[in-house]
C-alpha cells in the first residue's frame, strides 16, 4: 500500500460523508420509501415498513428488494424517495476549500441517485469539484458493499486501487475497497448499523469530520 501523499484517486460516499446530519435526509427518505411501498403494493403503512426493512436487510437497499420481488420501475422509485427537503443544508466553504486542494480524480460513490447527489452537492456548494458521480444506476442496482460496484467504478474511471482512498460513514462498505488495495477512512458516527465493523482491520483511518482529515493531508503536502 502506498503513502497517503501519493493518493491520486479520491472516492467519497455521499450521505453522512460529504455532509453531516444525514439523519435529517435519511428520516425523510425512509418515510417516503414506506409511502411508496404502501401505495405500490397496496398495503398499510405498518406492513409496508416491515417489507422495507426486510428488503434492506436482505438486499442492502430497499430498492433492490423491490426490483427483485415486484419489478418496480427503479427511476420512479428513486425520484419519489429522494424528493426531500434539503433546506437545512448550508454552503460548506471549509470542505470546498480542502477538496479543491486535492490533486487527482475526485468521484462520488453512492447507493443513492445521481439527482440526489447533485441536489446535495449544489446546496453545499461543491458540485463543480467532482470528476464524476457513480450512482446506483451505474452499479446496475447492485449496492455497496457488494464487490461488483467497486470493480465497476475502478474500471469506469481507470482507478489504480493502490493510489486510491475511500471515505464512508458505513464501516462495512469499506471492506471491498480495502481488499482491492485502497486506503479506507471511516467517518465517525453513532448509528449502530453504520458503526458496526468500524474496529475491523479493513478500516485504515477514522475521522470525526471529513474536512479535518483532508486538511491534515493538505497541510502535510505543503510542508
Ligand atoms: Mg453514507
Amino acid at each position: 500500500m502506498k503513502n497517503l501523499l501519493d493518493i491520486k484517486y479520491w472516492l467519497f460516499d455521499l450521505d453522512n460523508t460529504l455532509y453531516d446530519g444525514a439523519t435529517k435526509v435519511f428520516e425523510q427518505v425512509d418515510k417516503k420509501m414506506t409511502k411508496f411501498i404502501s401505495e405500490k403494493l397496496n398495503v398499510g403503512p405498518e406492513e409496508a415498513r416491515k417489507i422495507q426493512k426486510n428488503y434492506f436487510q436482505e438486499y442492502n437497499t430497499t430498492l433492490n428488494g423491490m426490483i427483485k420481488h415486484h419489478k418496480i420501475d427503479a427511476d420512479e422509485f428513486l425520484e419519489f424517495v429522494h424528493d426531500v427537503d434539503l433546506s437545512f443544508l448550508d454552503k460548506d466553504e471549509y470542505l470546498k476549500k480542502e477538496i479543491e486542494k486535492l490533486n487527482g480524480k475526485k468521484i462520488i460513490f453512492t447507493n443513492g441517485s445521481r439527482a440526489h447527489a447533485l441536489n446535495v452537492t449544489k446546496r453545499i456548494g461543491i458540485d463543480m469539484l467532482f470528476d464524476g458521480i457513480f450512482d446506483i444506476r451505474d452499479s446496475e442496482f447492485i449496492p455497496k458493499p457488494s464487490e461488483e460496484p467497486y470493480k465497476k467504478i475502478v474500471e469506469n474511471y481507470k482507478i489504480e486501487p493502490e493510489y486510491c482512498i475511500f471515505f464512508e460513514d458505513i464501516a462495512r462498505n469499506l471492506k471491498p475497497a480495502f481488499e482491492m488495495g485502497m486506503k479506507t477512512v471511516w467517518i465517525k458516527n453513532n448509528e449502530p448499523w453504520a458503526a458496526k465493523f468500524s474496529d475491523a482491520n479493513f478500516v485504515n483511518y477514522k475521522t470525526d469530520k471529513l474536512a479535518n482529515f483532508l486538511k491534515e493531508i493538505n497541510e502535510i503536502k505543503r510542508t
